[in-house]
This record gives structure tokens, sequence and C-alpha cells, in this order.
């Protein structure tokens, strides 16, 4: 368990943002006013308002070195008693040495957190290279990252301290301060690590909401679990075994993963404004079978948000003396619906499309009923029929079928048409014996406990191997189609 250290709307906190010139703690400390309320303080901001009518200042400025402890403290001190700033201050650039730091205490200051943004010194000086700042709005820029708008281009300025020998004098001052301020501030240090080489580092170019989705995580703790769901487990005995149950077992982990980002993850502010967030489709795709007592890692994360769905990414694998080894993977779509159930525009897509981070070529995406519709086609007039009931065991809080059930459902069908003379005879064999391998499903509706389902299915061999259809519906509308591809290889690799 982590306690939060700020709540939306709770008691007021005063956070350090720690970091390199350009190292991103004015858009963070932007990002963190808004959702938390705090007062956002820029010693860089405050003194550059004061060197416009004190040279003596304005040469500190210009040289990039810093400004004496005692004028600096001074400043701020007086900042500080401005009523505002009882609704808890973001310091942005404050303290930049270890005296300044002491001052904080000092002045009876309670600091609670210090985001320390650790950014490497190659990506600070491409950032500051390139840094734009539009002397109207003070908005910021980046020539190649995020350009200027045409009629913003024109008067955009570069600060005379931008420069890259500038740049190399703060980055040194910098790394001589930070040491000794981070060493003052203890354990109350939550460090973000873009660019750095290290393993839990953000990629250098790593878009802003991403830094604050990690900035949301080490304040709010288990309150927020981000837009990357990581979890380790071993497996227990009745998880693994056949490829059906390893399916099984996978829906029921990914399904999980998904609950905690709907729940306390990046998704959790588009659900709440929505009535509800539904499975639309899914597909899974076994490498090998899951084994007991072997350590896993799962990652689940939003891949694309789309207009009226979110598309997200499911891997579980395992580490071994060959390196990370893919077990399985999975994409699944979400759709929020509104009161009347109806498909409604993704809440907050414009934010929550800055956090999605598609890591795989669209190409290997599948997309579930545009599988199932191409492979499978239509229904031929003498497939098997069946009626089912739905379990009370496989329905979840919610009074629906769970997804992990609905593919145990298509196992069963497959065994009960194979044994009922439901598939060519010529199949029947292999498809009782084979193993599955992809499954796709899409959801149309949603069963509950106690109602009959009519099914149908049909089997089609192909070269990648046996392709099984299914397609269920409640009072002849469609609940759910999907496909199993079973094959003859051997996916235990032990
Ligand atoms: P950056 O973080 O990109 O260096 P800032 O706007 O924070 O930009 O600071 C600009 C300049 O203002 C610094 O190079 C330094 O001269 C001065 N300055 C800002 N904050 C402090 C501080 N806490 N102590 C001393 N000098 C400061």
């Amino acid at each position: 368990m982590s306690q939060p250290i700020v709540v939306p709307g709770g008691p007021p906190v005063n956070i350090i943002l720690l970091g390199p010139p350009a190292g991103g703690k004015g858009t963070q400390a932007n990002f963190l006013a808004e959702r938390f309320g705090m007062v956002h303080i820029s010693t860089g901001d405050l003194l550059r308002a004061r060197a416009k009518f004190l040279p003596s200042l304005a040469e500190y400025l210009s040289s990039g070195r810093l400004v004496p402890d005692d004028v600096v403290v001074s400043m701020l001190k007086e900042r500080l008693a401005d009523s505002d700033c009882s609704r808890g201050v973001l310091l942005d650039g404050f303290p930049r040495t270890r005296a300044q730091a002491e001052s904080l205490e000092k002045a009876g200051v309670n600091i609670s957190a210090v985001i320390h943004l650790k950014v490497a010194d190659e990506v600070v000086i491409e950032r500051i290279a390139g840094r734009r700042i539009d002397p109207l709005s003070g908005k910021i820029y980046h020539v190649k990252d995020n350009p200027p708008p045409p009629d913003v281009a024109r008067r955009v300025i570069q600060r005379e301290d931008d420069t890259p020998e500038k740049i190399r004098t703060r980055l040194v001052t910098y790394h001589q301060e930070r040491d000794a301020i981070l060493d003052f501030c203890g354990n109350r240090v939550k460090t973000i690590h873009v660019g750095d080489g290290s393993p839990e580092a953000l990629p250098a170019d790593v878009r802003p909401m991403c830094v604050f989705d990690e900035v949301r995580k080490a304040l709010e703790g288990d309150a927020y679990w981000g837009s990357v769901i990581r979890s380790e487990l071993i497996a227990k005995a009745f998880e693994c075994g056949t490829s059906s149950s390893t399916m099984v077992s996978l829906a029921r982990f990914f399904e999980h993963a998904r609950f905690r980002l709907v729940q306390k993850g990046c998704l959790a502010d588009a659900a709440a404004s929505s009535a509800q967030v539904v499975l639309r489709s899914q597909s899974l795709q076994l490498a090998s079978t899951l084994q007991p007592l072997v350590h896993y890692d799962l990652r689940t994360w939003l891949e694309e948000v789309r207009m009226h769905s979110v598309l997200l990414g499911h891997t579980i694998s395992r580490r071994s003396l060959r390196g990370t080894e893919t077990v399985a993977d999975g994409w699944a779509t979400l759709v929020f619906l509104d009161g009347r159930g109806r498909a409604m525009e993704v809440p907050g897509a414009a934010q929550l499309q800055d956090l999605a981070m598609s890591r795989a070529p669209k190409s290997s995406r599948t997309n579930p009923p545009k599988v199932i519709a191409e492979r499978m086609g239509d229904a031929p007039g003498n497939c098997w029929h069946h009626d089912s009931c739905v379990a009370a065991v496989d329905v979840d809080l919610r009074g629906r079928v769970h997804e992990a059930s609905c593919l145990a459902y298509m196992d069963r069908w497959r065994f009960l048409a194979a044994c009922n003379g439901g598939y060519p005879p010529e199949l029947e064999m292999s498809i009782l014996r084979a193993r599955t391998r992809q499954a796709y499903v899409a959801y149309m509706g949603y069963a509950a406990a106690g109602d009959r389902i009519h099914v149908r299915s049909w089997a089609r061999a192909t070269e990648e191997g046996i392709l099984l259809a299914f397609d269920a519906a409640k009072d002849s509308s469609s609940l759910l189609q999907g496909c199993l591809l079973l094959s003859q290889e051997d996916l235990s690799k032990l």
C-alpha cells in the first residue's frame, strides 16, 4: 500500500519540482496546479519580472549564473506571504542550493514531496536549443517537437540564456547543487527518469502527459495506477495446463488489469463520465502455455484512443536465461456507454491520446470483428445448433457473463459439437485434440445468469490450422461472435 501524498480537493500541500533547465518542471507544474489547485511559483519568472527594473539582476539571468541566495530567498518569502499560497504551492526552480532548501525549513514551509525529474543532459541540450517563447502569451514551443503555429512563429523569441554555452553553465551549476538538495530532502524525493538509460526510464522524446502519469503515480499512491498496469504473478496449478485453460486464465488476468485501468488508472476519469464501460472485442494469441510456479510479468497499457473506443494492449512474458519471452499477448477494445446504452465519444479523448503508446505496428494488431468476418464468413445453413443456459457462476457483479467465461463457453461448445457430430467427420479428431492458439471475440450484447442462448458453430480447415466459429444469440439478437484457431503444433515450451 502506498499512501497518497496529495488528494484532489484534500488538504493543501507544498511540493518542490526539481530538475535541470528545460527538464519539464513548468509543464508539470501547470498540470499539477490544474489537478490539485496549488499555486505555481517559478522563481525564474519572478526574477525575470524584477530584472526589467534591476540591471544587476538581469546580468545574472543573462549569464545563466545563480542569483545570490539572500536575494532569491527574500523574494520567495514575500511571494509565499500572499494569501493564495494557503492553497499549497508548487515551487519550480527553488531550491537551487542546499542553503535555499534549509531556508524553507527555517521559514516554516512544510514540503510534502519533491518531484525530481532526472533528465539526461543530451535531452536537456536538445530541448533548450530548440526552445522558443511567445512573448505575448508566454507559451513555450520547440522548433521541432512542438512548432508554433504560423501566425505565432513570426514573433517567437529565444531566451537570452538559452544558448549552448549558457546551457552548459546552467547544467554544471545544477549538477553541483542537486545532490545536496536531494540529500536534504531525504525520503520525500520521488525520482522520475527521462531518457537517462535506467531500466525504468521514460523515452527521451516522452510526451509531457506520460511524465505527468508518473508524477501522479508518485503523488497519489494507490489512488492512481497510471496508464500502464504492471504486475508480477506466479501462475497457480489450476490456471495452467492446457492451452484452453491458459486462454481462460489469461482472459481473467487481462480483464483484471483492464478493471484496474478503469477503476483507478488513466481511464478512471473517462469511465466516471459515462454510465458504463464495456468490452467490445478482444483477441488473444498464445505462444506457449502457462506453467505452475513460474514468475510472469503482466503488462496492460493504453494503446490507441479512437473516436468511440479505446484499444488496450496486453502481454504476459517470462524472464529466463534466454531473455524475456512473450508467452501471450492480446488486444481489447472498450467502449463508453451513456445512460441509454449508446456508445459515446471517448470522454477526455485529447488527454488520453497523449497517454496512448502505440508499441506495435498497426498491421500486427488484430481487429476481432474483421478477423471473424474474413476468416469465418456467414454460418452455413446446416451448421451445428445448440441451446445453452448461462450458469450463475459465470456472471460478474454486474450480472454479465465474464469474458473469461465466454472463452470457456466457446471451448465447451467446441467439445459438445465435436461429440455430437456437429463438425465434418474428417476434422473431428483434430478438433478434440488440437490446441487453441488464438481467440477472437466480438461482443454485441451481454447475457445474464439464467438466459437461454442459441449457439451455432462451424469449422473450416486452413493452412494455419482449424478455425472454429461461434455465433451466440439471445431471443434472436446477437450476443457474441467468436473464432478459435486450433493447431496441432506443440505449444508447451517448458
Ligand atoms: P531554467 O530552469 O530553464 O534554468 P528558470 O526560469 O528556472 O530557468 O531560471 C532562469 C534563471 O533564473 C537561472 O538561470 C538563474 O539565473 C535564476 N534563478 C531562478 N531560480 C533561482 C534560484 N532559486 N536561485 C538562484 N537563481 C535562480
